[in-house]
């Protein structure tokens, strides 16, 4: 028995305890590593993909304010540019993101953070979590850009019930883990920290996001909202990693927590997985009413059913609906490898840090 064997050397990085005994890769897991190692030595790394995604994080770096919004500022104010509709749909898509990406960051800080006690996993979290913040400053700046109300758009979640639906659905899973009493000894903590990554990283990033993405980006394939578009397309892209490091972390906690992964258990999950598509469908219905650019409910319906099929394919649970994509476009859009920026831009180039000047 090693001589971490003590609760604090692992989940507190306020205590250490001198010892000759170093950390095995063997012993790392992602939850619960009170007993076998400790928190604070990044190396040896066991966990290569949570590294990965760490560095295709950072390599994919970008800010807000240097996406210029000049002409999205002179579309906005050109009365003709929009209809009715159409303002009305980026009204909502905005009032849905600008609070979403905070609440993802928070339930990273404040639930995921404190209970994942893997070194490598925590350096990914740690870069997520300022995407986040990142995103969010996307939103203020394109609010403030437009000159819209920004407490109409900050407050929409609280005042539109689709929006509000969505929201609910997972931040009560980030109550949930708060919660003291939660035992990730237990069959039922592990399940209970389990609902939170499935409702943050399959179901707010990975299907609650997806309506807003393809309106958005309908508007970009016109030239219209260009800066936005931008925008989005470099979120999109970020939140297609965090969605992909969250389902490997998931599997992973499974993998090494079997007794978690209950036929019970499944069933609640898929459950929750379709009470989110019916929600999201919703959501797509409330922003557009009557259909737009090529866009209507019916073929939103079918998209988030196509993404949710491929989220419960990751998951190792079964397919529920069976939906084609009609919109073959977001593949490329998502797909990092590609060279060419999708709107003609400029594509945000980090990797050759170049711009630093001393
Ligand atoms: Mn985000
Ligand atoms: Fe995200």
């Amino acid at each position: 028995m090693s001589e971490f064997n003590t609760k604090e050397c692992s989940t507190s990085s306020s205590t250490i305890r001198m010892t000759k005994d170093r950390v095995s890769v063997d012993n790392k897991r992602i939850i619960n590593n009170g007993r076998t190692t400790d928190a604070n030595q990044l190396v040896p790394i066991k966990y290569q993909w949570a590294w990965h995604y760490y560095l295709d994080g950072c390599a994919n770096h970008w800010m807000p304010s240097e996406v210029s919004m000049q002409r999205d500022i002179e579309q906005w104010r050109n009365p003709k540019a929009f209809t009715d509709n159409e303002r009305h749909i980026i009204k909502r898509n905005l009032g849905f993101f600008s609070t979403a990406e905070t609440l993802v960051g928070n339930n990273i800080v404040l639930s995921i953070y404190k209970l994942v006690d893997n070194p490598e996993c925590r350096q990914y979290l740690l870069r997520q979590a300022f995407e986040e913040a990142i995103h969010t400053h996307a939103f203020q700046y394109i609010v403030e850009s437009l000159s819209l109300d920004e407490g109409e758009i900050f407050n929409m979640y609280r005042e539109t019930k689709q929006i509000y639906e969505k929201d609910e659905f997972s931040m009560s899973c980030t109550q949930g883990i708060l919660d003291e009493s939660v035992d990730l000894k237990t069959k039922e903590g592990k399940q209970k920290f389990l609902n939170n990554l499935v409702s943050f990283y399959v179901v707010t990033e990975g299907i609650f996001f997806y309506s807003g993405f393809v309106t958005m980006l309908s508007f970009g394939r016109q030239n219209r909202m260009p800066g936005t578009c931008e925008q989005i397309q470099y979120i999109l892209r970020d939140e297609s990693i965090h969605m992909n490091f969250g389902i490997e972390l998931i599997n992973t906690i499974i993998d090494e927590n079997p007794e978690s992964w209950t036929q019970e258990f499944k069933e609640y999950l898929l459950q929750r997985i379709k009470r989110a598509v019916e929600l999201e469908v919703s959501y797509a219905q409330e922003c557009l009413p009557q259909g737009i650019l090529g866009l209507n409910v019916q073929l939103l319906r079918e998209y988030v059913q196509y993404i949710a099929d491929r989220r419960l394919e990751k998951l190792r649970l079964p397919k529920q609906y069976g939906s084609n994509n009609p919109f073959p476009w977001m593949s490329e859009v998502i797909d990092l490898r590609k060279e060419k920026n999708f709107f003609e831009s400029r594509v945000t180039e980090y990797q050759t840090g170049g711009a630093l000047e001393w």
